[in-house]
């Protein structure tokens, strides 16, 4: 199967009551496992790189490539997209140039005005190219390559400008947060959701879907969101992982060779894959 455009996968999604997960990429052991956990559910899936690990990988193009060539070693059969995560402006434009199948336009730091001028210029340049975007109204929480969002709610009349301008899906701020969620933290706000859901029709997408536990994802999915965004939890597993594989002195296994990247990352690519494999169960993501 080739990389397909993101309108591909979340035609039925809204109507559907599903999400389908977009899970971030930071190098080949995750390109691997993400792509892995999507074969063997036999689902759809988006993998996406944030602007700083594309930088970490060597650019937008190499991440392409080794998206490309990695779904065509693996024999992945199901639907794929390539997505941008957090673009700002210059990074959606390279990406849309380079032949990314979505890219995320998040402009939700600048005056509403001019997110709104230049998502209408992502729109038009992408489209041009049968490639998806994703626009962003109201700010998700924590902080992501350095912009630290406070996670105020996205107004109703924003998210339905903003739709407006024949975006593919929006993100809208619903008390959601970026990284790991701290204890006080209020929970997500359904009444909000509700709200936007009804005044657009645009699939939304749940950032931060790390950490938010499975009866409000699985809420916020039943009441419009169609897209959901999973990095830290992948992060949390492989570190987890990792480090048992080490606390247990496995990388010190001279005769099993236990030093071996092959070996010593194993584990945690394993862990990937199987939080990948949850979270699709989770978002109820049928099977192609
Ligand atoms: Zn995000």
């Amino acid at each position: 199967m080739a990389l397909v455009n993101g309108n591909e996968i979340f035609k039925n999604a809204r109507a559907g009551k599903y999400a389908v997960g977009a899970f971030n990429t930071n190098n080949l052991e995750w390109t691997r496992a993400i792509l892995a956990a999507a074969e063997e559910t036999k689902t759809p899936i988006l993998i996406q790189t944030s602007m700083g690990a594309a930088k970490y990988m060597g650019g937008y193009e190499l991440c392409l490539h080794l998206v490309q060539d990695t779904v065509k070693s693996m024999g992945i059969t199901v639907p794929v997209v390539m997505h941008l995560d957090h673009g700002n402006y210059e990074a959606a434009k390279e990406c849309i140039k380079v032949g990314y199948n979505s890219v995320m336009f998040d402009g939700h730091d600048l005056p509403f005005a001019e997110n709104l001028e230049k998502t209408k210029e992502i729109v038009k340049l992408a489209h041009a190219q049968g490639m998806s975007v994703e626009a962003e109204v109201g700010s998700i929480g924590g902080t992501e390559d350095g912009i630290t969002g406070a996670g105020e709610l996205a107004s109703v009349e924003e998210a339905q400008t903003l739709a407006a301008t024949g975006v593919d899906y929006l993100a809208c701020g619903i008390g959601n947060i970026h990284g790991v969620y701290p204890a006080n933290w209020q929970g997500l706000n359904f009444d909000r959701l509700q709200e936007i859901a009804a005044a657009v029709q645009t699939p939304l997408v749940l950032h931060g879907g790390s950490g938010i536990p499975k009866e409000q994802i699985v809420k916020a999915i039943s009441l419009g969101i169609s897209k959901v965004n999973v990095n830290t939890e992948c992060q949390l597993a492989f570190a987890k992982a990792t480090r048992q594989y080490v606390e247990a002195g496995k990388d010190q296994d001279i005769d099993a060779k236990g030093y071996d990247p092959r070996k010593l990352l194993a584990p945690g690519t394993e862990a990937i894959k199987e939080t990948v494999k949850e979270r699709i169960a989770w978002f109820g993501t049928p099977a192609v």
